[in-house]
């Protein structure tokens, strides 16, 4: 891959940053299992910018913005570990044995994964693999995407008018099929859900949580590419959100309550794009979750 790199006195203004925050060195053999943020590369974390303008080879998946790749080294290797088009082009044991070779081979080793890694991203089970093979590894949280990507759509993820609670929920089991969760419980204790790879199943869900009581003309959104250039947010309602999700590819979160309808007042992307709506009125049903 051909890239623009950052030059000598970028480069250290990083490790300027590294040294003031007294961030840790990236040693030989190791290996960072790093969150690169939902999309917008100024999502990453001071750690995770470190360990990119720090590390020998870098092993990065479909969601992580090219972007951030700028950062790396000269003559850092680059290889791309995730799915595209759906297809599977490197399989979850490859790329967890491959950690650990280059890692044996005393390279600085970065993992970097969309969103953070330890959520719905399969990182866990990377550091798994690290830590019964014995490799020393380091874990750099990141901003998911059912919080970050969700603030970019002006959509909290707790108000205390509207929740205290929230759940985070993969719509997509290791099998494809919708994942064997007890969705009556979730209906009736969280008001707001937040659904991670749920396009598939978005219908099936929405019905599961309206036979278990939930307002069919409840407030959702499906947020797709967020916090990217290209995001878009589609706000629909609960009954309507198998057919909001369906017909596209992209990633996208799905959120399903009350807290959907702050978006009216606090779209800053619109607003930034000079969309003008006004205010809109605003007419939340106060929930009391809290026991
Ligand atoms: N570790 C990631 C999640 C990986 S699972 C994180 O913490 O965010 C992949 C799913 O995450 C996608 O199917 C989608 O549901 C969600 N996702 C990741 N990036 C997204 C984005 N920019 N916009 C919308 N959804 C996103």
């Amino acid at each position: 891959m051909s890239r623009d790199l950052i030059n000598a006195a970028e480069r250290a203004a990083i490790q300027r940053l590294a040294d003031i925050l007294a961030l840790p060195v990236f040693e030989r053999g190791w290996v960072w299992l790093a969150g690169a943020g939902p999309g917008d590369p100024g999502l990453i974390t001071a750690l995770g910018l470190h360990a990119i303008s720090s590390s020998d080879i870098i092993l990065y998946d479909a969601l992580v913005n090219e972007a951030l790749l700028k950062l790396a080294r000269p003559g850092a290797e680059l290889i791309f570990a995730g799915k595209r088009a759906g297809k599977q082009s490197c399989k979850q044991s490859d790329i967890s044995h491959m950690l650990v070779s280059v890692a044996r081979k005393g390279m600085r080793v970065l993992r970097l994964k969309g969103g953070d890694p330890f959520v719905f991203g399969r990182g866990a089970e990377e550091a798994l693999t690290l830590a019964r093979a014995g490799v020393p590894f380091r874990v750099v949280p990141g901003v998911t995407a059912g919080i970050g990507g969700l603030a970019y759509a002006g959509i909290p993820a707790t108000h205390r008018d509207t929740n205290h609670v929230v759940t985070f929920v993969t719509g997509h089991g290791a099998d494809g099929k919708l994942p064997d969760i007890d969705w009556t419980s979730i209906a009736h204790g969280s008001p707001t859900i937040v659904l991670y790879m749920a396009r598939k199943h978005a219908g099936e869900i929405a019905e599961k949580l309206i036979s278990a009581g939930r307002d069919a003309g409840e407030a959702a959104a499906v947020v797709s590419n967020a916090s990217c250039s290209d995001q878009t947010v589609h706000v629909t309602t609960l009954s309507q959100l198998g057919v909001a999700s369906a017909g596209s590819a992209t990633p996208a979160i799905l959120v399903i309550g009350e807290s959907v309808k702050l978006r009216a007042r606090l779209d800053w992307i619109g607003a930034l794009a000079g969309n003008t709506r006004g205010p809109e009125p605003l007419q939340l049903v106060q929930v009391n979750d809290a026991g």
